[in-house]
């Protein structure tokens, strides 16, 4: 797991981790795979009901409603999900990890997402995660983007809405 893992993908892991239900190990694994996530071991049920808990902390980052309430959020997430920085050489070149070496897969997904989303948002603006602005859509998203002013989660939900307010508009006389 590469730095780079740590920001942009692993802010967009963690959105993607809020928005998947999580019913087996095989949810993990297709997660994982979407996200070049390595997985150093099979996942258990043990790392379903972890994942699950650690969904509800990221979804607290994304529903929180006040930047201050996201910093709080965020070094809550920091402060059960990393552990001290650490070189390690199991995969390729050295490179950082937040975690220890040899972590089930719940672990890994807890130290990528919280440093990720830690790093992703301070670097590119705290306001770049956040729930699609369609009224009947709750999926969530890290906004990574260059000019950081998405709304929705996906170009369906932004043509839907778009259709919505050109209906909605008054018809000329
Ligand atoms: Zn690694
Ligand atoms: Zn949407």
């Amino acid at each position: 797991m590469h730095f780079n893992h740590y920001s942009d993908e692993g802010a967009q892991l963690a959105a993607a981790v809020v928005n998947t239900r999580l019913d087996s190990p095989a949810d993990i694994v297709a997660l994982a795979a979407e996200h070049y996530l390595l997985l150093e071991h099979a996942p258990t049920d043990d790392d379903v009901a972890g994942l699950r808990r650690w969904r509800a902390a990221l979804a607290g980052v994304v529903d929180a409603p006040t930047p201050e309430a996201r910093i709080e959020a965020l070094n809550r997430l920091l402060a059960r999900g990393t552990a001290h920085p650490r070189i390690s050489l199991h995969n390729g070149p050295p490179h950082v990890h937040f975690r220890p070496d040899d972590v089930p897969p719940e672990r890994q997904f807890a130290a990528i997402t919280a440093f990720g989303l830690a790093w992703f948002l301070t670097q590119r603006g705290l306001h770049r995660l956040a729930r699609c602005a369609a009224d009947d859509c709750t999926i969530a998203f890290a906004d990574v983007t260059r000019n950081g002013r998405q709304r929705y989660c996906s170009p369906r939900c932004a043509n839907r809405a778009a259709v919505r307010r050109h209906r909605a508009r008054p018809s000329a006389p």
